[in-house]
């Protein structure tokens, strides 16, 4: 190949590049990063920006500026900017832009909430509360806003949900375990560690095999909010923040977990697992 053909190709290759990733930009993957969103409406609050399409049935949220003050109390932490949600039309385009037709998703860096089409209509058929999904993605929104790009990947996954589901009390809602539920599922033994999140149950350790619990990913959600529910319960509210905000800080959570709690995280679940099952008598 000459020096001119090498030139072109080169050349070629860059603007391809330029290309896809100008097209994720502004409409793939990359929607959840970009600076500009662009083809949605934009409805203010004072908080948090929404963006909609024209014509749409919007689920409500008028007390999104009071849900964003109540998780912050909660976690004893400030939003370092507004909130963007993103409400998107249809699950497809859910899809297009996450990846994912999960319900709703929250973002590293900007805290950038998604929300399916099949949750504002659930909503909006007052099927399941809308104000639930996003109290629990504005937990998220919160930790991640707080994250560095290193912490982003060593913050605790299980953390993450379990202080979602707990500061926005989804226990025995929308499909998921009462506390109750939980402590009987873990007198039979079924118990899902918090390692072994997020990997796919099929490729967690040996142990979930025994894992054929219908509606799993609500138990084990529901379980990890147990677990934050027992820690502020058992050690108090205090010294669970201290917890929390010494992982926004990148520091090894067996460690932190040891310092601040006197118990290693092993020892801590077994506990956890003993107090909740006793609960059933
Ligand atoms: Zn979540």
């Amino acid at each position: 190949m000459n020096a001119k053909k090498i030139k072109i190709l080169s050349i070629s290759v860059f603007v391809i590049l330029i290309v896809i990733t100008g097209y994720s930009t502004v409409y793939g993957r990359l929607v959840p990063y970009s600076p500009v969103i662009v083809g949605f409406e934009q409805k203010i609050y004072k908080r948090a920006t929404v963006y909609y399409h024209k014509g749409y049935n919007l689920p409500s949220l008028e007390d999104v500026d009071e849900l964003i003050d109540e998780n912050e109390k909660i976690h004893r932490l400030k939003y370092k900017r507004k909130v963007d949600i993103i409400l998107c039309e249809s699950d497809q385009e859910k899809k297009r832009i996450t990846g994912s037709l999960t319900r709703a998703q929250s973002f590293p860096f900007l805290g950038r909430i998604v929300f399916s089409r099949k949750v504002q209509d659930e909503a909006t058929a007052n099927e399941k509360r809308f104000g639930m999904y996003l109290q629990h993605e504005l937990s998220h929104s919160l930790t991640q806003q707080n994250l560095s790009l290193f912490g982003t990947f060593t913050f605790p996954a299980w953390l993450n949900e379990g202080i979602a589901v707990y500061s926005s009390d989804q226990f025995g809602k929308a499909g998921y375990f009462t506390q109750r539920e939980v402590s009987e599922h873990l007198s039979k033994d079924i118990f899902f560690h918090p390692y072994w999140w997020p990997q796919p149950l099929q490729q967690a350790p040996i142990e979930s095999k025994k894992f054929k619990l219908k509606d799993k990913y609500y138990f084990i959600y529901s379980e990890f909010g147990c677990i934050v529910d027992d820690l502020i319960n058992t050690y108090g509210h205090d010294r669970f923040i201290v917890y929390y905000h010494q992982l926004l800080q990148n520091k090894d959570s067996k460690d932190v977990f040891l310092d601040v709690f006197d118990i290693s995280f092993f020892d801590y679940l077994n506990e956890f697992k003993t107090r909740m099952v006793s609960k059933l008598s």
